[in-house]
């Protein structure tokens, strides 16, 4: 089959390489110059930054689609496991590691907290068992194809639903967990990992946390930006051929059909296509199609305002990612889902790669990339928004950590939901499409597939099963899969 697929995200390289695979002939439209969408990098005044994603979880998702091409990951993406999943700084001063080795973590537990080690275990067994229960069938599988109902994840998981926790709140069952708030808060955090808030997401979500802290934080030696690098280049041993600078304006429909798309006002007709686009954007710029109201009534995940910083001083303090924890948490989340603006008071991230990979700032130095959760764009004064986010944010790292950063800014750039949208067409710069805030949002997102349109398929971090990395490439197997029983019926 000819198949085209629009944009160079994470979901249509996976979707391009896993096509190509099976055979087909794959042509991938990208409206940038390069390849990647949210993954991309910033190269200025001998700083390397990576714009977007910064941890790297699941990697065996990458393994497995190479080994399906007869590759080996590693030989194209070196990665390693980071010591420290986390740095975390509480309001209160408390600093605190999550170590991967859990001999070193029950030692940070047990002489920095109030809680007993026990419980950290628990709740990581906890997490695991929500992941190994719901995984088959809410990530690995397409949740929307009643036929899907009557294979064995589906029918095993009918006796486990309880298990699930789906009717608490991740702040609820984080609650219960732990005597010590700050674990409570910092188990709430992942969360933010779709773009969602921890009071009013479902607990199911707790699930996040066996990722990173059983399973691991990775990292790749030459930065984030080299997955990106990687996939590219395999694609291109596939032979799939790259479009770039190329806008897709329109997705042609006939007989319910999709049929072909448009570039440059002209059409290109082709068997299959498969969208890498933020589902938002395609449904009100691209496709004339109903599910625009529910895309348009859905709650946008967060978008983020990102401050690439060189800075001229190395912080032994800080490791590669590192939590700045707002006093007034939940109060952060009502701000970014109700009143749609910044709380002044907010959680900063900073991710340092040079930590793990030197090049990436001149000796010395260190390439900071500092992040708060903010609201989708919908039409807000960012100019002011970032100025007194940008005030703000001095000041509480300043505050954690007993310095005067800005003497040490020698390189700036700032990333907005502006920006986010600018480069990737992601509506209102959401990172994550919708979120979870509730059970249906969080297990009824847009759907890999059409009954209503033919030959059309969805991948990305905007549709099922989630955003992420791990769940892009997730989407691209279910894609694969969905089109290839269609070869095959045909
Ligand atoms: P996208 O990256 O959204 O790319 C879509 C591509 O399609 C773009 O290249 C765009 O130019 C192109 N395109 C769109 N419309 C058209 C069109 N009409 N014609 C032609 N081309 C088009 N994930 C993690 O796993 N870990 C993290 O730590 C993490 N942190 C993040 C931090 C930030 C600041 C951001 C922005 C994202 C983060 N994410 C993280 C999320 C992750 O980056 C995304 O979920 C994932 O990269 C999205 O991939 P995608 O396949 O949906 O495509």
């Amino acid at each position: 089959m000819n198949i085209a697929i629009i944009g160079s995200g994470i979901g249509g390289l996976a979707s391009a390489i896993r096509l190509s695979n099976k055979g087909h002939q794959v042509v991938v439209y990208e409206k940038n110059s390069t390849a990647g969408g949210k993954i991309a990098e910033i190269k200025e005044h001998s700083y390397r930054f990576d714009t977007g994603p910064s941890l790297f979880t699941l990697p065996h998702l990458l393994e497995d689609l190479f080994a399906e091409n007869g590759e080996n990951l590693k030989d194209y993406l070196p990665y390693e496991l980071l010591d420290n999943n986390c740095k975390y700084f509480f309001p209160d001063g408390m600093e605190f590691n999550f170590y991967h080795d859990k001999e070193k973590l029950k030692v940070e537990i047990e002489s920095k907290t109030i809680e007993k080690y026990e419980h950290i275990q628990k709740r990581l067994l906890e997490s695991e068992e929500l992941y190994t229960i719901s995984a088959p069938v809410f990530l690995f599988n397409d949740f929307h194809k009643l036929s899907n109902f009557n294979t064995p994840p589906f029918r095993n998981i009918v006796f486990k639903l309880h298990k699930l926790n789906f009717t608490k709140t991740m702040h609820e069952a984080n609650q219960k967990s732990f005597n010590d708030k700050r674990l409570v808060q910092l188990f709430d955090r992942y969360a933010t990992y779709n773009g969602s808030d921890p009071y009013k997401a479902p607990a199911t979500l707790n699930m996040i946390a066996h990722l990173e802290n059983n399973i691991g934080a990775f990292f790749p030696k030459n930065g984030m930006y080299a997955i990106v690098q990687s996939l590219y280049e395999l694609a291109l041993k596939k032979r799939v051929e790259f479009r770039f600078n190329s806008l897709v304006t329109e997705i042609v429909v006939e007989n319910k059909k999709a049929t072909g798309i448009r570039v440059n006002d002209k059409i290109h007709l082709y068997d299959t296509i498969v969208s890498d686009v933020d589902a938002k954007y395609l449904a009100n710029n691209m496709l004339n199609h109903p599910l625009k109201k529910r895309l348009n009534n859905a709650v946008p995940s967060s978008s983020a305002m990102i401050f690439y910083w060189g800075i001229k001083k190395e912080f032994h303090n800080l490791d590669v990612h590192n939590i700045l924890f707002s006093n007034r948490y939940r109060d952060e989340f009502t701000h970014i889902f109700k009143s749609k603006t910044i709380i002044d008071d907010p959680t900063v991230y900073i991710f340092i790669s040079s930590k793990v990979v030197p090049s990436d700032a001149p000796q010395g130095s260190e390439n900071w990339f500092v992040m708060i959760n903010v609201p989708a764009d919908c039409g807000q004064n960012w100019d002011k928004l970032i100025s007194d986010a940008r005030k703000n944010i001095i000041t509480k790292i300043n505050k954690a950590l007993n310095t005067d950063i800005e003497q040490y800014i020698d390189f700036e750039r700032i990333g907005s939901p502006l920006t986010i949208e600018k480069n990737t067409l992601s509506y209102g710069g959401a990172l994550y499409g919708t979120a979870s805030n509730s059970m249906f949002s969080a297990f009824l997102r847009h759907p890999n597939l059409l009954s209503s349109i033919k030959n059309l398929y969805f991948v990305g971090g905007s549709v099922h099963p989630g955003g992420g990395i791990p769940l892009c490439v997730a989407s691209s197997e279910i894609v694969c899969k969905e089109i290839s029983s269609v070869v095959i019926e045909n």
